[in-house]
């Protein structure tokens, strides 16, 4: 491999950084907010001008795609990668990105009264030395997607301007509302002619998560009877005691306060009311498939009891299934992880499944029929001030996704599909 062009990974992140592309879960519109389709546009310039075949932007589903050409001659699956344009909740306005050279491991004064300091976060440990990029303390950085998307176009440049990497057809595409679980959901997969793709969305240097939760939400409303109090003898049917013994009857231990790594949990968000009516909802959460029905069962089944309990139409449910773990779909293909697992290993990186506990893209589109796991973009403590990268794990990812890509090639007609583990 040839030298990686750091200075258009780090001057990329930067403009892109700035630009505030914050996506809104109020608005119906595609995509939320006008100002993702900025930064939309300028990738769609920039594949262009990186020289990708097939380079076009959808209204419809607001998504830029656009395709690097095989140079082997050899038919070699397509593969792709996907990044996200918006960022969290939180405030983007006005993002001035701080560049620490020789990051030298000690607190570093974000401003507006707020410092990064390693004892709060040990994970700075690990990025002495490097390039490091930081809020000012009053926003967020975007690295949640932004580095994802420097590290892939840092790729595409590569293999525009070289040739000793072999590969076959590899597809780009950033979209957006990511953050709002919007955006994957409309992603149009026939503009996308891959047979599996990855997410470059969080996660430190050598994890690769192809199991998230299931989740659903639930709400259950109940249906009292109010007399007056001195007269309720035999008559009276309080809602409020209905919702508590609905309550009760949830496992006591799958809550999340006693839930990590694969557990999952039901969630009580809110139970209101009063005599005459009383409404719960709820989310319930499970990496398993087999767990997530018998938890929607258990919660239907209540219902039931209830019901019949106080008569018929006292507890109504509606519980509808918000996204789905790939996990299932992916280990029957189990090469897609296998593969990132063979470039992790031949770049040294310690490889770690790390299960991810909420939804991702990849759900989405794994969901549409293409197994897609996540890898990582190097940054940490997303979301907020603290929010951090590295120029030098950015350039890991460029050197990464360069490595499965020809890897992919050698590895194509003799695919590992070994099963896959959880450790
Ligand atoms: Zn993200």
């Amino acid at each position: 491999m040839k030298t990686i062009d750091q200075d258009y990974i780090e001057n990329k992140f930067i403009e892109y950084a700035k630009l505030n592309t914050r996506s809104e879960m109020e608005s119906n519109t595609v995509p939320s907010t006008a100002r993702q389709v900025v930064l939309l546009k300028k990738l769609e310039q920039e594949l262009d001008n990186l020289g990708l075949k097939d380079v076009s932007y959808s209204d419809k589903d607001a998504y830029v795609v656009g395709r690097i050409p095989s140079n082997v001659t050899e038919k070699i699956t397509p593969i792709g990668f996907v990044a996200h344009v918006d960022t969290a909740d939180f405030n983007a306005e006005n993002i001035k990105p701080q560049i620490h050279h020789h990051y030298d491991g000690t607190d570093i004064d974000l401003g507006h009264g707020y410092t990064l300091s390693t004892e709060e976060f040990p994970s700075l440990k690990k990025v002495i030395g490097h390039t490091l990029i930081t809020t000012s303390g009053d926003t967020l950085l975007g690295a949640d997607d932004k580095a994802g998307i420097a590290g892939l176009l840092g790729m595409a440049k590569y293999l525009n301007e070289n040739s000793d990497i072999k590969h076959g057809d590899l597809w780009l595409a950033f979209g957006p509302d990511e953050e709002i679980g919007k955006g994957a959901a409309r992603f149009d997969v026939e503009r996308f002619p891959v047979e599996f793709t990855y997410t470059l969305d969080n996660g430190n240097p050598g994890d690769i998560t192809y199991e998230t939760f299931n989740a659903a939400s639930a709400r259950i409303k109940i249906k009292g009877t109010v007399v007056h109090p001195g007269e309720a003898y035999g008559l009276m049917v309080n809602a409020n005691l209905i919702a508590n013994e609905f309550i009760n009857q949830l496992p006591s231990d799958f809550v999340p306060e006693k839930s990590k790594d694969y557990q999952g949990f039901i969630l009580v968000l809110s139970n209101e009311g009063n005599v005459d009516h009383a409404q719960i909802d709820l989310i319930i959460r499970s990496f398993d498939t087999g767990d997530f029905k018998a938890k929607k069962e258990l919660v239907k089944g209540i219902v039931t009891k209830l019901n019949a309990k106080y008569g018929k139409k006292r507890v109504t449910l509606e519980m509808h299934d918000q996204y789905h773990s790939p996990g299932d779909k992916i280990k029957k293909h189990p090469y897609v992880v296998n593969l990132a697992k063979h470039a992790y290993e031949k770049l040294g990186l310690p490889i770690n499944y790390v299960p991810f506990r909420g939804g991702t893209d990849g759900d989405f589109i794994t969901e549409k029929g293409i197994p897609t796991p996540n890898l990582f973009n190097g940054g940490a403590n997303f979301h907020g001030r603290f929010e951090y990268v590295t120029v030098e794990n950015m350039v890991l990812l460029t050197k990464t996704l360069l490595t499965i890509a020809s890897l992919h090639v050698d590895l194509d007609k003799k695919r590992d599909n070994t099963p896959l583990r959880r450790k």
